[in-house]
């Protein structure tokens, strides 16, 4: 289905606009992602698409109709939680037959709705486990199943990821994105984790203060940033101002502010010089950090080990070069 919202706002006081001016359109299928800094607003949105917040302006539309009015039980929408808040006292089981049995479905029905559910997740064989025996990750997976077993129009991922250690986190994010093939069910995901987003979104918006800064492709975002906060909001970055004599020595267009990531910085035999004052292990690189003569810290990751009080020469290639 597609969703689209047009120019929403939302104030909880009478100064500041928590959602300002906010408008974009979901594709059929698409997993769409709002991504921005705590506080930006976008739970906020997400909590008006699924109609526990009323908008104090705009419009909400679900393919062409207007749904700003109609109750959160009406929009067939299904939401998955950070805290999973899955029912202890039933079982795997009875928590997705919950929604189906509440749309008062039969029986049969009910009973294939979550047998499916149960398969795409691959919790077949725990369908009579309560949750207290059920480990985070796979507590997160009821809570998918239960959205998907209502065959919703669209599912909100709230920070769904964020209570999971790290191991598990890259797991259920794989998971997600298999899952997210198989079902094509049209998503709308809200978190503050940058690699979340560039890993399983077909689109991401990128909110600050209320506002979207940019909405793009992963790659489109990350390579090419329309402004210096989704820069800096979407990885670790060089920032020069404009007409640094560093940014002249790149080659980088005159006017502009300009910056580079690490990892586009090449050691080369004839290039910018730097003094490595700091040169840190992380495991698959090395972070450099350097002073060039100009006093500029500078942060490079490269793949040799490089001792500090070295100096180096760099390059950076002009299509790395992020003009701000
Ligand atoms: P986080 O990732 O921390 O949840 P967020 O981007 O999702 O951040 P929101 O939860 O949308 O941000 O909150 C945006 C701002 O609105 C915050 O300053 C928050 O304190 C405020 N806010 C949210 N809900 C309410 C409410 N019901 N009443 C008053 N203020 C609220």
């Amino acid at each position: 289905m597609t969703i689209t919202i047009r120019h929403l706002t939302k104030s909880f006081s009478a100064d500041t606009r928590v959602v300002n001016d906010v408008s974009f359109t979901i594709q059929p299928g698409e997993m769409f992602f709002l991504l921005g800094p705590s506080g930006c607003g976008k739970t906020t949105v997400l909590r008006m698409l699924a109609g526990f917040i009323d908008p104090d302006g705009g419009d909400i539309l679900f393919q062409e109709k207007r749904m700003n009015d109609v109750p959160p039980q009406h929009r067939n929408t299904a939401m998955v939680f950070q805290n999973y808040a899955i029912w202890p006292h039933l079982t795997v089981y009875e928590n997705i037959a919950y929604g189906p049995r509440a749309k008062k479905l039969d029986d049969d029905l009910i009973r294939q709705r979550v047998m499916k559910a149960l398969r795409i997740v691959r919790m077949e064989e725990l369908a009579q486990r309560k949750p207290a025996h059920l480990s985070g990750g796979q507590q997160q997976r009821v809570a998918l199943a239960r959205a998907l077993a209502v065959e919703p129009d669209l599912i909100l991922l709230d920070e769904p990821l964020s209570n999971l250690d790290t191991r598990l986190r890259i797991e259920l994010r794989e998971e997600l994105q298999r899952i997210h093939l198989e079902t094509r069910t049209t998503c709308l995901y809200v978190t503050h984790d940058q690699e979340e987003a560039l890993s399983l979104a077909d689109r991401i918006a990128v909110m600050n203060q209320g506002r979207i800064e940019q909405i793009g492709t992963p790659s489109e975002i990350y390579d090419h940033p329309a402004n210096e906060f989704v820069a800096r909001f979407m990885g670790e970055i060089n920032v020069l101002p404009s007409n640094h004599s560093l940014a002249q020595m790149l080659n980088a267009p005159a006017g502009r502010k300009v910056g580079f990531r690490p990892q586009s910085a090449q050691l080369v035999s004839e290039g910018v010089a730097a003094v490595v004052k700091r040169s840190t292990y992380l495991g698959s690189k090395t972070e450099l950090l350097v002073e060039t003569a100009t006093g500029e810290p500078l942060k490079l990751w490269i793949n040799e080990a490089i001792t500090p009080g070295q100096t180096i020469h760099f390059q950076v290639a002009s299509k790395n070069l992020l003009l701000l």
